[in-house]
């Protein structure tokens, strides 16, 4: 925890020498002493410090200053450090103007020169201010502070980059939290600056303004470039599947680089509660699945990329070459590629103008908090939005599902419809799909049409958050790797036809179970040509694809 400030404020170099030597030497172990010879420069301190969520604990400032005297400056600093202590140094002549402002300046205390000796003169008073500013002394937060709107769409975006990478933040909404007074001083603290949403405090000071993942990631040392060029083993997608696969590939010695283009996890890191993954009787949160994923992939040395996106692949020999969004290039002797599937965007008037204020694809795990007390729409009717409306409905005050049949019965697991169906504040909306949504900065309402009486209905929405299916994307392998007419990759068997190997395959045995028709090049978990699309079955491939590895690497 960072130590509390003392700030002693001095135009005379020989008297801010003295009490910075006394400060420190009674109170250097609990405090961070802090000196100044100007009260102006003493302010734009303090000003950086209240940005940086530092405490100070006292300001102690010499009355006789040119410009701005010691009262002055101890009333200006006061707009900034409200619960700092305030003391005055005085010459005996100075005494009076000592006393009134101890009415007019608030001043807690004022000592008066020499205070010699200072066990007599300035310690015992200085304890006991000391002592009464702890006993209300609550230490702020140390971590990255996030300061942004709500309906911002690019805060969103940061908020969601930094929950999903498992990056502690503070979350500070500065017109949800207008009228509280830390974010008010904190925002004149900053200045103009404090228009530049989405800023990033980080506790060094730093700041970063208009804020996007990647400079936030490359601040709190989140990896993006590869350490060698060449790799045993290059992942390209960060799911369970490409966990699975990087912590089999590496603890059985490959040499492993894993690519992620947002945050390990994948679509399973979205999930609110997975409760069907073997050895988990409660459930687990994907999040929690992913962070145990990643910490066991780096415990055996994988080398993991995020966020960072694989757009292009190459053969040359026997090198399999990936072409990264930065243009840098990696290469490998086997490539597996896990990029699963991402959301169906839904066709409507208006969402994509509001996407990220208010109209969000997938989980919003960062937005179920602000759902408090709303309500609040999940569209489709699969697991996954199942499991988003049970999590929404512990903070929303109505959670309503629209789907477009008669019920959940298709597509949802019986074990969600049940829970969904004994969760109140849940409620199922049958025949309806969303024809528009409407806001102006946000969303506000949604037009949802009801196919059972061709009646278009205005509802008032606060979030509305989209499940409805979703595709690969697999442009980037271009004519590279088979797939079929929706980008899902062929591996294994269905590359055979009529018993002939796929055109152009060298080897003189057939594609392995998960590999394409490129030898060495292979597809494991939801991008995989009839996958079952669950967690374990994306482990399963991910793991048994390595002992295919393995045999193909032996003849490389
Ligand atoms: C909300 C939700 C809840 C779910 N709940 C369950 C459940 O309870 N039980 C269950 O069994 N299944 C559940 N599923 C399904 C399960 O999560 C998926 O089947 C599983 O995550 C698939 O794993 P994967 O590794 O194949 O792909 P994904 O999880 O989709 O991961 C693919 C990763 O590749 C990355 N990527 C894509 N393209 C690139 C690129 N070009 N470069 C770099 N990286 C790239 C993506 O960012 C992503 O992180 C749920 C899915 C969702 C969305």
């Amino acid at each position: 925890m960072a130590k509390p400030i003392l700030l002693s404020v001095d135009d005379d170099p020989d008297v801010l020498r003295a009490i910075e030597r006394d400060l420190r030497s009674h109170y250097g172990a609990d405090y961070r002493v802090i000196a100044s010879d100007s009260p102006e420069g003493a302010l734009d301190l303090l000003k950086a410090l209240k940005v940086r969520n530092d405490g100070v604990a006292l300001l102690l400032a010499d009355q006789r200053m040119p410009r701005l005297d010691g009262v002055e400056f101890l009333q200006e600093a006061r707009q900034i450090f409200p619960d700092a202590k305030r003391a005055l140094l005085t010459a005996y002549a100075d005494t009076n103007a000592a006393i009134s402002a101890i009415n007019q300046a608030n001043l807690d205390y004022f000592f008066m020169k020499p205070w010699d000796p200072p066990a007599e003169h300035l310690y015992p008073q200085l304890d006991d201010l000391l002592e009464d500013w702890r006993a209300s002394y609550r230490p702020a937060f140390e971590g990255i502070r996030v300061l942004g709107t709500r309906w911002s769409p690019r805060s969103y975006e940061l908020r969601d980059f930094l929950a999903r990478n498992h990056v502690p933040y503070q979350w500070i909404d500065v017109e949800g939290s207008a009228n509280d007074p830390e974010t008010k001083l904190l925002l004149e603290a900053l200045g103009p600056e404090s228009s530049g949403i989405p800023i990033v405090l980080f506790p060094d000071g730093t700041k970063l303004f208009e804020s996007v993942p990647a400079d936030v990631a490359q601040k709190v040392g989140l990896r993006t470039r590869a350490q060698t060029s060449f790799y045993d083993l290059a992942i390209v997608g960060g799911g369970p599947a490409g966990l699975a696969a990087a912590v089999y590939g590496a603890s059985e010695g490959l040499h492993t680089v894993m690519v992620e283009r947002e945050a390990p996890g994948g679509q399973a890191g979205m999930s609110s509660r997975i409760e069907n993954y073997l050895g988990f009787p409660s459930g687990l949160s994907g999040g929690d699945l992913a962070r145990r994923g990643v910490v066991q992939a780096q415990r055996f040395g994988v080398e993991i990329l995020s966020p960072q996106e694989a757009v292009g692949v190459r053969t040359e020999g026997s090198y399999r070459i990936i072409k990264l969004k930065d243009d840098s290039e990696i290469s490998c002797h086997a490539l597996m590629i896990s990029t699963g599937v991402q959301w169906r965007r839904l066709d409507a008037p208006g969402i994509d103008r509001l996407q990220g204020a208010g109209v969000y694809y997938g989980g919003g795990a960062t937005e179920a908090l602000s759902c408090k007390g709303e309500i609040i729409y999940v569209v489709g009717g699969a697991n996954s939005a199942g499991q988003a409306a049970m999590n929404f409905s512990k903070y929303a005050e109505r959670v309503v599902i629209l789907v477009r049949g008669d019920s959940l019965a298709s597509t949802m697991s019986q074990y969600l419809i049940d829970q969904v169906k004994s969760t109140p504040n849940i409620q199922l909306w049958t025949h309806a799909s969303v024809a528009e949504v409407h806001g102006e900065t946000h969303l506000e309402e949604i037009s949802i049409l009801c196919s059972d009486t061709n009646k278009l209905e205005r509802v008032a929405a606060s979030a509305m958050f989209i499940f409805i299916g979703a595709l690969p994307r697999t442009d980037w392998l271009k004519d590279l790797v088979e797939r079929d007419d929706r980008g899902f990759i062929l591996t294994g068997p269905d590359l055979m036809h009529g018993g002939e190997r796929p055109k152009g395959w060298p080897l003189d045995r057939d594609p392995f179970l998960l590999e394409t028709n490129i030898p060495g090049i292979f597809a494991v978990g939801d991008v995989r040509h009839g996958s079952v699309k669950r967690v374990a079955s994306g482990v399963g491939e991910g793991s048994v694809a390595v002992q295919f590895i393995h045999q193909y690497l032996s003849k490389v």
